[in-house]
């Protein structure tokens, strides 16, 4: 075995990548690059009738999208039959593997009457030591698993776990139409890929001793193992679909950050004293086995739309303006590729990015930067844009025309003016000229949003509140 370390990520396309296998992935990355290692991306598609080509790219998709990056594969197990096959076929050389002529029907017979005289289910071993080949029928081959004794995995996160080899099937390995399941190639492979460290769901601790069986019986060195456990939705029931969107690309399309669900994904399970944040270098840095807990974590989709908002507040409007880009096309507030003025977007972003928790109501809020109201909130229209406030408005309305320095200070020394002028409060005027502007009553900062509107549509948007106004209320 090498000294460097090789960990793998061993999806099974028969669905999207979900949070647990995004888990599973991020801690294989994780510790590739903490220890300056190799990080395989694995197919595991045996199961031809479950298995799609559809999948297979949506689980890349989902990678590439949360920035887990792989440095060798993706290797399809498809494309390896004939290797399982060479293994398998050595094992019955060896003696370690034999024939099983028992069709599904015998099997499954046996099966039924175990269940009903309450005994385990298990291959009770009826062709281990069949001598002569069964003419006319394919045979599956077994291995052939220890009966006495017991194997001990040394798990990095659940300790040392003892398995009784009585209680060890002798799994199939290759069934009768040739194709190989799922023990023996996930042994082949982890051999054949050098793999130093397995780290998977624990949904396959008791999988693990028939591996190291495996393992044993080829001469190969045993990796070391660490097994996360499951997550949870909040009623501790396994997380599936009725616990919400589980797969990483609905988390994309409602809107969430990559770095907000990576923050996620590390916590469920894994912790670092009381730090809730960490950028990805302090996660490559601090991250360890040992703080994985034992016990199941629990999924809690507040605290990943908390985290969320955290990363909104904290990301360069830059890098938000980019992202949100798509969020406004699907809002329908751009259209599909309408040239955007990313520097411009940027600073219409800095004003909302404290409000929104995800990219949808970033996109959602920006509207009004792109467009002048389509209609006024009826309450804020009747208290605000009334003959009390035309005059008020008009005058806005002619300073800012002639307005020299149309920046944020330019605008507020307009404001600055007009209160003084009146004996008002800035909310007298302002309220008026929001809802003029966006519709409603709530915005950020005034003098921002006249800036970031621009003076063609604040000054047409003023006009359009004042004949508002005056039709509403005839002179
Ligand atoms: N293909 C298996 C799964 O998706 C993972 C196997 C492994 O990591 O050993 O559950």
């Amino acid at each position: 075995m090498t000294d460097i370390v090789r960990v793998r990520f061993a999806p099974s396309p028969t669905g999207f990548l979900h949070i647990g296998g995004a888990r599973t992935a991020l801690f294989n990355m994780l510790f590739a690059r903490q220890h300056s290692g190799v990080f395989i991306l694995r197919i595991e598609d045996t199961d031809t009738t479950r298995s799609t080509d559809e999948y297979i790219e949506a689980i890349i998709e989902g990678m590439k999208w949360l920035g887990l990056s792989w440095d060798e594969g993706p290797f399809r197990q498809t494309a390896r039959f004939d290797i399982y096959r060479d293994y398998a076929d050595r094992l019955v050389r060896e003696g370690k593997a034999y024939y099983c002529y028992c069709s599904a029907e015998e099997l499954e017979a046996r099966r039924q009457e175990a269940t009903a005289q309450g005994r385990p289910i298990m291959y009770d071993g009826r062709c281990r030591e069949l001598r002569e080949p069964v003419p006319g029928i394919a045979p599956a081959v077994r291995f052939r698993m220890p009966r006495d004794g017991s194997t001990v995995v040394n798990d990095m996160i659940k300790g040392v776990v003892e398995f009784d080899n009585d209680q060890l099937d002798d799994l199939i390995i290759l069934r009768s139409d040739g194709t190989p399941t799922y023990n023996l190639t996930v042994v082949v492979d982890d051999v054949d890929m050098k793999i130093t460290h397995v780290i998977r769901g624990d949904d396959h601790l008791n999988n693990t001793p028939k591996q190291i069986q495996l393992y044993k019986a080829l001469g190969y060195e045993i990796p070391a193992f660490a097994h996360l456990p499951m997550i949870l939705g909040a009623d501790k029931a396994r997380l599936s679909k009725r616990h919400g969107a589980t797969s990483v690309t609905a988390y994309a399309d409602m809107g969430y950050l990559p770095d907000a669900l990576i923050n996620y994904l590390v916590r469920l399970g894994w912790s670092y004293g009381d730090q809730e944040v960490f950028t990805r270098e302090e996660l490559i840095r601090y991250f360890s086995f040992e703080h994985v807990g034992k016990a199941a974590a629990v999924f809690n989709p507040e605290k990943l739309l908390w985290l969320n908002s955290q990363y909104i507040i904290n990301s360069p409007a830059e890098d938000l303006a980019a992202l949100v880009i798509p969020f406004l096309v699907r809002e329908n507030i751009i259209g599909k590729d309408e040239a955007v003025d990313r520097a411009w977007l940027a600073r219409a972003v800095v004003t909302l990015q404290e409000r929104a928790k995800t990219l949808i109501e970033l996109a959602a809020s920006l509207r009004y930067y792109f467009h002048d109201p389509a209609s006024y909130d009826e309450k804020a229209a009747a208290k605000f844009l009334n003959d009390k406030n035309l005059a008020l408005l008009t005058e806005l309305h002619e300073s800012l025309s002639g307005l020299g320095d149309y920046s944020t200070a330019g605008i507020e020394a307009v404001f600055t003016a007009l209160i003084e002028k009146h004996t008002i409060k800035l909310g007298a005027i302002a309220q008026p000229v929001r809802v003029a502007l966006t519709g409603g009553t709530v915005s950020p900062g005034i003098y921002e949003v006249i800036e970031i509107i621009g003076r063609e549509a604040t000054l047409r948007r003023l006009g359009r509140a004042i004949d508002t106004i005056r039709g509403t209320n005839p002179a």
